[in-house]
């Protein structure tokens, strides 16, 4: 639950005052909602409708729904001797007021008893959309017992509470009534905008709200796109800027206007459009499949990609491969370079070739760090510490002690970390711990199998560290 600041109450108390449930409303539950709340009822004499009140003949068995062949409702099959049953749906009424889009939302329950269907239903929660917030209001009469939710009839509404943003996506649903939208509207910024025309076709989307928010944020795109028939980009308006020419705000010239209506594009589309130029659907609805068009089209033309085999499945390996060929420096203008034969196999050949580069890269680093720390090497008559000389000696500690410490090669070889090696004197070559140093200190010293050094052994890196390192310039 969350607090409340004054402009949303100020909101609250509005709409308490002005929203109704009108005669309007209560038609469309009548027509659209309850039909659906009925029973076909079978016995020995046939299969009764409750909702169109007649009999007809059919199959179906108990638990199944069936389609009244007399009122085309498609209702649940139940035995004519059910004493009891219940059903709830739910359906909100969109409304506007003081600068918000309001989504109202009702639970309907329909009780079957005694051969008769009884209809209510109650206002629970509502959600409040402004240009940069969604809220989610409940009401008292919404209950929630441990998880377990529900609305109570026999309660009276007194008062909204806050819920929290995640609550909505589950929260609001169900058909919307639409019909108080445009009285509401009247004089607003919004009375031109088509928005019941734009956007119920995504009534059963839950991201409805997303695209109400848009058009708060770009009412003037949105009917000037609704207008040109452009709806898909229209669900799109808060990306458009509304000044300037036709180019400057769609990116491409005016004589792909026709083009654009007549398949009516995406934005994604607009997209792939801008950058081929070239008025082939076919070609640009396959790209604007493609989550990378836009990065793939900074090294190569994507139609001629396109026509070299490039899909959905391998575009992230075909991205793969081209930045591997610009690590390389293979020649990007080359056209055996840019659309190779088969994807797949020169992905992994260049990619073979960058890992090799890098290990190169990581070997010779890792001799310069040999090099700078080798001052704080240090010795008595029993042992010797000194720093990791190789990335082969890395691997063999790793593989002989059965640890991990191959896996900081980057990191030491970049001077992130700084690692070394105790030996005991008599045999300088056996693996025996290895020390990781970060600022001055000992991070872990690890023997076979991680391991723990001995009492004598931490006595000597005790010595070391303090003898050596305090005084030390060391970075990482
Ligand atoms: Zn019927």
């Amino acid at each position: 639950m969350g607090y409340i600041k004054k402009e949303l109450q100020d909101l609250i108390k509005c709409m308490d005052e002005t929203f109704l449930i009108e005669s309007g409303v209560r038609k469309w539950i009548r027509q659209s909602v309850y039909p659906k709340h009925n029973l076909i009822l079978k016995s020995k004499n046939g299969y009764y409708c409750t909702n169109c009140k007649k009999l007809f003949y059919s199959t179906a068995r108990v638990g199944e729904y069936v389609e009244c062949p007399k009122c085309k409702e498609t209702l649940l099959v139940r035995m004519k001797t059910l004493q009891y049953q219940i059903f709830k749906d739910d359906f909100r009424i969109i409304n506007y007021i003081n600068g918000y889009f309001v989504l109202r939302g009702f639970e309907v329950s329909s009780t079957y008893s005694s051969n008769k269907v009884t209809h209510r239903y109650q206002e629970y929660q509502r959600l409040v959309i402004s240009k940069d917030k969604i809220y989610l209001l409940v009401s008292n009469v919404f209950k929630n017992y441990l998880g377990y939710t529900m609305v109570n009839y026999n309660e009276k509404h007194i008062r909204w509470r806050l819920l929290d943003g995640q609550y909505r996506w589950y929260m609001s649903r169900g058909s919307i009534y639409w019909g108080e939208l445009k009285r509401d509207l009247e004089g607003s910024l919004y009375y031109y905008c088509p928005i019941e025309r734009g956007v119920s076709p995504y009534n059963n989307n839950q991201d409805i709200e997303t695209l109400l928010q848009r058009v708060l944020i770009n009412p003037i795109a949105f009917e000037l796109l609704s207008k040109l028939n452009l709806t898909n980009l229209a669900i799109h308006c808060d990306r458009f800027i509304n000044r300037g020419s036709f180019e400057k705000r769609f990116g491409v010239t005016k004589n792909y206007l026709p083009f654009m209506v007549k398949h009516n594009i995406t934005y994604d589309e607009l997209e792939v459009l801008q950058i081929i130029k070239h008025k082939n659907i076919k070609v640009i609805r396959k790209l604007a499949e493609l989550n990378s068009y836009k990065e793939l089209a900074q090294y190569v033309d994507l139609e001629k990609a396109l026509a070299n085999g490039l899909t959905k499945s391998n575009e992230h390996m075909y991205l793969d491969y081209l930045s591997f060929a610009k690590r390389l420096h293979l020649n990007m203008k080359d056209k055996r370079v840019l659309y190779p034969k088969d994807i797949l196999k020169s992905h992994d050949e260049l990619m073979h070739q960058v890992e090799t580069i890098e290990n190169q890269e990581i070997i010779e680093k890792i001799k310069i760090r040999y090099e700078e720390l080798k001052n704080l090497s240090y010795q008595d008559d029993k042992y010797i510490i000194y720093p990791v000389p190789t990335m082969s000696d890395l691997i063999n500690e790793s593989e002989v002690q059965n640890i991990c410490i191959r896996s900081y090669n980057e990191r030491y070889a970049n001077g992130k970390t700084n690692l070394f090696f105790m030996r005991n004197l008599k045999n300088v070559t056996k693996p025996l711990i290895a020390i990781e140093v970060r600022d001055k200190k000992i991070v872990q010293s690890r023997g076979k199998g991680n391991n723990e050094p001995t009492r004598l052994q931490k006595a000597f890196i005790t010595k070391w560290e303090n003898e050596v390192l305090k005084g030390s310039v060391l970075y990482a």
